[in-house]
């Protein structure tokens, strides 16, 4: 593995090492965001550091642009009324923090060479007949059924594998039930300028941590190699012996988007986009004490409708008409002002 300097030049770019004391996650970044984690969004956490990381072998193609993001975070925002938002869930704030973030994942290459046993299922079938008494005589029904002759089977093992899936980062599960895969076939090799405007997030798992959870990957293709040397329909009880050599690691990098916002709480809500699909998750939220006012608001004006209908100075409007109006705007306005306007659903486009 290549030495990486706090620069980050074996990537291929002059950003800086930073490390993030609030969320753990390591960082390449470009100089001018090296102040703020670029995932959960807190100032003055970033520490100088030095990792030793390769450069990617490949980067996934990035669905959603930076306009296609921003357009679609301004359509869901209209749904919120400017009174009504936190004062800092501004379009152009959402839109002057929407940084580019790529997460890594391993790729493994290795040799293995071993033993393996199991149980072979191989299908037969197997015809029966039936009878039954029918009018004037009996009838015979043919049946035919499948089953499974298991037999034991056992063999050696010297192969290559390449590309076996393993996590790069502590947060990879969770980031990939919010977000979406951090694994996919739409990829090409990486170039510096890829990277160039955006932050990295690199691995936070060790190779041997990442190597035991990318075992269950591994043991599924040998099982499926197995499977395909016996011939068999079925497979059980796969037992492997083997021994991992010559491995060769590599980093794929998924792009995603990333904003945030504080909202009328205090707290950072993160709103994140995953760059190969363009799924979005966050949720935009109106300020409460300003909803609550605003309910407030609007149903002192119907019952105050209301008043003015019974007195009826003009005489114009008949007074049961007008009541019913503001009933209506008593329960249902504010039920049609908005509380938030939820992204989970939207893709950027
Ligand atoms: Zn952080």
């Amino acid at each position: 593995m290549t030495a990486l300097p706090s620069t980050g030049a074996s990537w291929g770019v002059d950003h800086l090492a930073r490390a993030c004391a609030a969320c753990q996650c390591r960082w390449l970044l470009p100089a001018p965001q090296a102040t703020q984690c670029p995932w959960c969004g807190t100032t003055g956490t970033l520490s100088e550091a030095s990792f030793r990381v390769p450069a990617p072998e490949h980067i996934r193609t990035n669905a959603a642009s930076r306009e296609a993001v921003a357009r679609t975070l301004r359509r869901a925002l209209a749904r919120i009324p400017a009174a009504l938002r936190p004062p800092d869930l501004d379009p152009r704030r959402l839109e002057d923090r929407l940084r580019a973030v790529f997460v890594c994942r391993w790729q493994v290459d290795s040799d293995v060479h071993g033993s393996w046993s199991c149980q072979a299922g191989f299908d037969y079938d197997v015809e029966t007949h039936r009878e039954r008494r029918v009018a004037g005589g009996w009838d015979v029904q043919k049946i035919n059924r499948t089953h499974i002759d298991w037999e034991p089977r056992h063999g050696t093992l010297a192969r290559h594998i390449d590309n076996v899936p393993a996590p790069a980062l502590v947060e990879h599960r969770r980031i990939e039930s919010v977000l979406g895969p951090l694994d996919g076939d739409d990829h090409r090799p990486y170039q510096p300028g890829d990277v160039a405007q955006g932050a990295v997030m690199l691995p936070n798992l060790s190779q041997a941590e990442a190597w035991n959870r990318a075992q269950d990957s591994l043991d599924e293709e040998i099982t499926q190699l197995v499977q395909a040397a016996c011939g068999a329909q079925h497979i059980q009880n796969v037992k492997i012996d083997a021994r991992y050599d010559n491995q060769n690691w590599t980093l794929l990098l998924t792009p995603l988007w990333t904003t945030h916002y504080q909202d009328s709480r205090g707290a950072i809500r993160h709103i994140r986009v995953h760059g190969p699909s363009g799924a979005m998750r966050g949720e935009l939220c109106a300020d409460h004490k300003k909803l609550t006012l605003a309910r407030w608001g609007t149903r002192l004006a119907a019952v105050a409708l209301g008043a003015v209908g019974v007195w009826n100075p003009t005489g114009l409007i008949p007074p049961p008409l007008v009541v019913m109006i503001a009933a209506m705007i008593l329960f249902l306005g504010p039920r049609l002002l908005p509380e938030s306007a939820k992204l989970d659903n939207q893709t950027a486009g």
